[in-house]
């Protein structure tokens, strides 16, 4: 399995070749604040390490990502307050998948949020999720 794929979003984020607002890493993964967010808080998780799916990453960074996912769904509660999260991994342009570097999606929600699954990806207002990002870093 390829480490990096010149091609790659998320490789670029990773390699540091693209500007992200981090707010996690570890050995294996790294988070970052969506773009576009779903909610307030929407980050995702990803593999360093390519893989385009669910089907191609290996084991060992899946439980890390799986690991890294519950790490920053609990900092969306304590620290953004939110009442619940959805994890959503989108395997495959069927499932909604539009960046083939595996991400796990971490979107906190309000309750009574209007949020409804697909969402329509718009952008958010970039100083708004610099400072809900540096908030999920703690
Ligand atoms: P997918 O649709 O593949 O499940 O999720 C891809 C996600 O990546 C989308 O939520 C989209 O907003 C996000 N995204 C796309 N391009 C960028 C980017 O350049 N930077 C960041 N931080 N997120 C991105
Ligand atoms: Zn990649």
């Amino acid at each position: 399995m390829p480490s990096g794929s010149a091609d790659c979003l998320f490789c670029k984020i990773a390699g540091g070749e693209l500007p992200a607002t981090i707010v996690d890493e570890d050995a294996r993964t790294l988070a970052f604040m969506d773009i576009n967010p779903a909610t307030r808080g929407h980050a995702l998780v990803i593999p360093r390490a390519h893989a385009a799916d669910l089907h191609e990453i290996g084991e060992e960074d899946l439980q890390a990502v799986a690991v890294a996912a519950r790490r920053l769904a609990g900092r969306v509660r304590a620290q953004l307050g939110a009442d619940g999260v959805n994890l959503i991994n989108s395997c495959g342009a069927a499932a909604w998948q539009t960046v083939f570097h595996f991400h796990v999606h971490v979107v906190p929600r309000y309750a009574g949020d209007p949020l409804q699954l697909p969402w329509v990806p718009a952008p958010g207002d970039m100083d708004e999720i610099a400072a809900t990002g540096a908030l999920l870093r703690g």
